[in-house]
């Protein structure tokens, strides 16, 4: 029975392992179902920006406060993880504190660096429960947000907290033990806010201090297993790590500077008689298959990556004009649309082997109504905003561009617009001879 604790140990690792890889494989599906796009920048530009948003938060330093405390919850997070490689040996060889004896002094600098960290987290954790659920921050609310969204951040913010609190129960009774000699209690020396914790337990028996640093240490590795299971199968808490990909592959374009597609390019510069666009040897082209998207597979895999790595932080949302006078619009629920969508499509197509099952649904109008992407101004306000350089926009215009294109069911002053383009080469209904007619008069003068 010695072996016990290994055993339950590894199982539970090989489980995580198991399930957090199968879910990886399902999103990376899930994403590919979308078509592919053409990567614009150099690998050097794509690196500069995901150091400086994904890993930087550059965008989130509008606001210093906010900024600072995520910077820590963020950085705290990622690196108390780099204890899990300790813990996992430890699980794995029946070890305690396998690195003590190793890097002896240099030990304890490294916990007290974590422990500075994890009460970074904590209070980070803290002050954002309090903006979400008794400041009531406009952002965090809105139709999206009922119910499950609005619980999950809280679950993962109550979590991040109580994980925390098992490493410092844990480092803090260690260390009681230790300095009561207690048997494969390793002498690692005392750290600082941990050890502000002792005087609380130093008249707990030994049999009862091992029973608490014992269950805050399984505690502490069972949370952070069942955490990565968590954050990979429902849960908006994928961007820690898709922020990294998601920044790599941004576009890198102008800013408001529109994909147009090609066949349409090609049709108006015929039609404007550009000379080089006239038809030569490559009239053979497959012709599209449909202009603009109505469902998940029409869009680029980028735009299904942007879905994946929205943190559902609203900030898209707060900036968009047509939301704050009121309009149906939110960008935010643009991108958790497309992400329900895709999962629907992977979840039928992995259960009945085809998304036809499912004949009649799409993106468009079984998600996003027309109502939404008709009050979108194309301001860029919320790709401006966004921290890990979502474009709301890009999916927002291509459903547009389906209901223009394929279905003709654009507003009717819209369509007014549409036909001036096509006869005057302008919005406007004046003739193009007509267009000089206001000049004329001012020299008349
Ligand atoms: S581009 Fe559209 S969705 Fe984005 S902020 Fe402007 S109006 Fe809102
Ligand atoms: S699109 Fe960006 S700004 Fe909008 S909610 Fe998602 S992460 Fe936040």
């Amino acid at each position: 029975m010695a072996y016990a604790p290994q055993i339950i140990f590894i199982i539970i690792f090989g489980v995580t392992v198991f399930y957090v890889t199968k879910r990886i494989r399902e999103i990376r599906k899930n994403i590919l179902l979308g078509r592919e796009v053409e990567l614009t920048g150099s690998r050097s530009e794509r690196f500069k920006t995901m150091v400086l948003f994904a890993l930087g938060q550059k965008k989130m330093f509008h606001k210093p406060l906010p900024a600072i405390l995520h910077l820590f919850v963020y950085i705290g997070f990622i690196v108390i993880n780099i204890e899990m490689i300790e813990i996992i040996l430890d699980g794995f060889f029946g070890t305690h504190r396998v690195f003590a004896t190793g890097l002896g002094n240099v030990y304890p600098f490294f916990i007290n660096v974590f422990e500075l960290l994890a009460v970074s987290v904590i209070i980070g954790c803290v002050i954002f429960l309090i903006r979400r659920n008794i400041l009531g921050l406009r952002r965090f609310k809105g139709e999206e947000m009922r119910r499950w969204p609005t619980l999950d951040a809280n679950l993962i913010l109550t979590a991040e907290i109580l994980l925390m609190l098992a490493f410092l129960t844990m480092n803090s009774t260690d260390v009681v033990l230790q300095q009561r000699g207690a048997e494969h209690y390793v002498q690692t020396g005392s750290f600082f806010f941990s050890g502000l914790l002792v005087d609380f337990f130093t008249n707990f028996s030994n049999a009862t201090l091992i029973a608490i640093e014992r269950f805050a240490w399984w505690f502490h590795i069972i949370g952070i297993f069942a955490f990565s299971m968590y954050i990979f199968y429902d849960s908006k808490h994928l961007h820690i790590f898709f922020a990294f990909p998601n920044t790599w592959y941004s576009k890198l374009t102008p800013t408001g500077k529109f994909s147009n597609m090609p066949e349409v390019t090609k049709e108006v510069k015929l039609m404007l008689g550009v000379p080089e666009e006239a038809p030569a040897e490559s009239t053979e082209e497959a012709p599209p298959g449909r202009f603009g998207a109505k469902d998940v597979q029409d869009l680029t895999w980028k735009n299904i990556l942007d879905a994946y790595s929205c943190t559902e932080c609203g900030r898209c949302t707060a900036s968009c004009p047509a939301n704050m006078t009121g309009k149906k619009l939110s960008p935010r629920k643009i991108m958790m649309d497309t992400r329900d969508r895709a999962e629907e499509i992977g979840r039928n197509i992995k259960t009945k082997g085809t998304d036809k099952a499912n004949e009649g649904a799409a993106l468009l109008d079984g998600y996003i109504t027309s109502e939404e992407l008709m009050a979108c101004t194309t301001c860029q306000a919320c790709v401006e905003a966004c921290p890990v350089n979502i474009d709301p926009l890009d999916i927002i215009m291509q459903l547009r561009r389906y209901k223009a294109m394929e279905e003709s069911s654009t507003p009717a002053a819209w369509n007014a617009m549409f036909s001036n383009v096509e006869t005057n080469f302008a919005p406007w209904k004046f003739a193009p001879s007509d267009r000089f007619k206001w000049a004329e008069k001012i020299k008349n003068n």
